[in-house]
């Protein structure tokens, strides 16, 4: 596996791929590692000559005075864990690659990027999008690997991959949400829980489990909950949103079929 930093390393370290006339695939993460980008990463290994995971923490979709600092972050384990599962290229920028000083243009997708999550973190899928929209610039993936779990993020890119017609180069692939065996969808932040909050945390899955509303707020009833919704996404998700001690937690099922 190589790893990169820079722009024109990654250039260059593409540039084999392009000649070839490869299908690349990108999977973006903010690292910490684990099974639900383990199952983006083999998605993408199956269905694209090149995968590029991209590595970066982006300022832009945590808000100022947020868990930014708290944020998990291992490159050494990482870069490991990539490279077992069999990632070809690790872009790994930091904030000054993509966002140089004088820095100054966003994509806003205005009315879904400000429900839910984006209520609540106001800002964010601004960062999102554009983070997102630089990504497919420099990599032009055929196609982009992201998970369920994130289900408004999906729904933000889709958006914005049709505004801004980019969708006949790019396919935007999405994968279920991948849990633990007590039911709790892997994340990144599920490290910062304590086996107590851990506890306390598995009546999020529980609740979104009984694909009820009524069912899923009585759940969830002693818990700091942001939300609790029925979402018309594609296709429609019981999401929601708690936090356990200083963690923040999301999730959500898919309300039309049979399985999370
Ligand atoms: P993150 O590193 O948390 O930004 O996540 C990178 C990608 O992995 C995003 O597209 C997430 O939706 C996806 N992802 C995170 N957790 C899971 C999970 N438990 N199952 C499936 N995909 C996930």
């Amino acid at each position: 596996m190589t790893t990169v930093a820079t722009i024109a390393d990654l250039r260059e370290a593409l540039a084999p791929a392009r000649s070839r006339g490869d299908s690349v695939g990108l999977v973006p993460t903010m690292g910490a590692f684990h099974a639900g980008h383990r199952s983006l990463f083999r998605a993408a290994r199956e269905e694209c000559d090149t995968v590029v995971v991209s590595l970066f923490v982006n300022p832009a979709q945590f808000e100022a005075g947020s868990d930014l600092a708290g944020y998990p972050h291992d490159p050494g384990a990482d870069a490991v864990f990539a490279e077992a599962a069999g990632i070809e290229l690790l872009f790994t920028p930091d904030a000054a690659e993509l966002y140089p000083p004088g820095y100054q243009t966003w994509v806003e997708v205005e009315e879904l990027g400000r429900r839910l999550e984006g209520e609540h973190r106001p800002g964010h899928f601004r960062g999102v999008a554009t983070v997102c929209l630089k990504l497919f610039n420099l990599v032009r993936p055929a196609r982009a690997y992201f998970g369920q779990k994130d289900a408004q993020q999906v729904a933000v890119l889709r958006r914005m991959i049709r505004d801004l017609d980019l969708d006949l180069e790019l396919e935007l692939r999405v994968l279920p949400t991948v849990r633990d065996h007590d039911g709790l969808a892997f994340s990144s932040r599920n490290a910062q829980l304590t086996a107590a909050e851990r506890e306390r945390a598995l009546a999020l899955p529980r609740a979104l489990a009984t694909r009820d509303l009524d069912s899923a707020r009585a759940r969830l009833a002693g818990l700091d909950v942001d939300y609790v919704e029925v979402v018309d996404l594609d296709p429609p998700v019981l999401a929601a949103a708690v936090r356990v001690g200083s963690t923040r937690l999301i999730d959500n099922v898919v309300l039309d079929k049979e399985k999370p």
